[in-house]
């Protein structure tokens, strides 16, 4: 995959345009607070686009049905970016939390869930030296966290 210096800001805006329609289906209200300056990151674009739309879809499976907000928050943090996708879906119960990032670990029906998505993203995070951290309570939501490192401003 290509990597580029870019803006995460720029990705969210793009992957929630692309949202837009299934969230209002599933009625789910995406917010987004976006840090004012924020420092690029070294990453392939198209990879990165691939994360975010897994993690929304995931988030608006999360609250099926009868919806919830989806918050997407990009801050500096030291010398990460970090970004979190927070919704008000259903939770992971505890005995799952450990097994949610393995290949074709899924809880959806079948021919719903592959349940690779979060096992590609654990990859692709891991080989940009990032990290991908979950919080969760089950009937309130849930919380992905991904952090990279932060690009200096001397490029
Ligand atoms: P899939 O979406 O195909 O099931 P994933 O790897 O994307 O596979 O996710 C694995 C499992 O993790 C899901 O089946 C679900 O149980 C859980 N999960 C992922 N994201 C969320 C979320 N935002 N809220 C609740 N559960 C989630
Ligand atoms: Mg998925």
């Amino acid at each position: 995959p290509t990597v580029k210096f870019f803006c995460l800001n720029e990705l969210v805006r793009e992957i929630v345009e692309l949202s837009e329609q299934r969230a209002k289906y599933a009625n789910v209200i995406i917010e987004t607070s976006l840090a004012d300056t924020i420092a690029q990151v070294q990453a392939s674009p198209s990879e990165m686009q691939q994360v975010f739309l897994n993690l929304v879809n995931n988030a608006i499976d999360a609250m099926d049905p009868g919806g919830g907000n989806l918050d997407i928050m990009t801050r500096l943090d030291g010398d990460d970016v970090a970004i979190s996708f927070a919704d008000t879906g259903c939770g992971i119960p505890e005995a799952n939390l450990s097994r949610i990032f393995d290949p074709f670990f899924t809880t959806k029906p079948v021919g719903q869930g592959t349940g690779l998505g979060l096992s590609i993203i654990y990859g692709i995070i891991n080989r940009m030296d990032g990290t991908i951290a979950v919080q969760s309570t089950v009937d309130v939501g849930t919380t992905f966290t991904i952090r990279l490192p932060a690009v200096k401003e001397a490029e």
